[in-house]
């Protein structure tokens, strides 16, 4: 017998709320983690052409990975106690502040989590405890997580957009989720593409660059999981959105170094948007 979908809901959303703790890790470390690899590779790199430098850049660095080290205070360096890294509770029960030095802990931490338990809850619910569910649930994971890290850092990492794109395309072919695998398939090359020759045209056109590879990336992980004739919608949304945002921030002022305003948050925001409401409310919505 079949459990009641609030059972569902119920669990996925719990294993959300832990999978959301550990994109905080991901979201705080995968950056800084790119960094260290890509000093690491230059390093090599000098002290493979001889140079001089080399001898000054350290090789050996401890090592910072999503285990180690364990995650500390960035203000007193307090080492986390596992009962003060239960998700949500723990901000509330140390009222959103370390408990030895009681330096604020960001309201992000248990936004993540909600955020990341309320998407996995709705997975559940509407698909039922099974692949389907799960699979759409580590899509929600990983399109957060990449929505977060792009506006902190305007970067988007291969290491979880080319995933996110294989598994889409993987779950098409498997029948795990309910596209066809031709339309995956052209989902992601459409995706890539379309972007490109974009980036490409307003690059020629005015000599500076509109958004980045991780974009395409991103992009043709979404026509993966949707199938390519959910791309119009979605770049649609996420083209309005940041627009609208792009101009509120400027009229705030509030624009960062550069003046750029990272385009993968949107596109998470419309992929999630389509997951839950499907492509074609989104081009309802707008009239069309
Ligand atoms: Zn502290």
């Amino acid at each position: 017998m079949p459990l009641p979908s609030g059972v569902d809901a119920a669990l996925l959303g719990l294993l959300g709320l832990l999978v959301g703790s550990f994109l905080n890790v991901v979201i705080h470390r995968l950056p800084k983690m790119m960094d260290l690899r890509w000093a690491a590779e230059c390093a090599e790199f000098q002290a493979a052409s001889g140079s001089p430098e080399a001898a000054s850049t350290p090789l050996d660095q401890p090592p910072f990975n999503l285990m180690v080290p364990r995650s500390r205070c960035a203000h007193c360096g307090h080492a986390i106690r596992w009962f003060e890294n239960i998700p949500v509770l723990s901000y509330l029960a140390l009222r959103g502040g370390c408990s030895a030095c009681g330096a604020p802990i960001g309201l992000r931490y248990p936004a993540v989590e909600v955020v990341s338990a309320a998407l996995f809850a709705w997975c559940g619910w509407h698909w039922g405890l099974g692949w389907e569910a799960l699979a759409w649930s580590g899509f929600s994971a990983a399109i957060l997580a990449l929505a977060c890290i792009d506006w902190d850092t305007t970067l988007l990492p291969d290491d979880i957009t080319l995933p996110l794109l294989w598994a889409g395309l993987c779950a098409a072919a498997l029948g795990v989720i309910a596209i066809p695998l031709p339309s995956a398939l052209w989902g992601a090359v459409a995706g890539y593409l379309s972007l490109w020759l974009v980036y490409w045209a307003f690059k020629l056109a005015t000599g500076k660059e509109g958004m980045g590879y991780g974009d395409f990336k991103l992009f043709a992980a979404l026509g993966a999981w949707f199938g390519w004739e959910a791309l119009i919608p979605i770049i649609l949304m996420a083209s309005v959105i940041g627009a609208v945002v792009g101009i509120g921030i400027k009229l705030r002022g509030s624009l960062r170094e550069g003046g750029y305003v990272p385009f993968g948050p949107f596109l998470a925001l419309a992929g999630l948007t389509a997951m839950i409401f499907g492509p074609a409310s989104i081009l309802a919505a707008i009239g069309l």
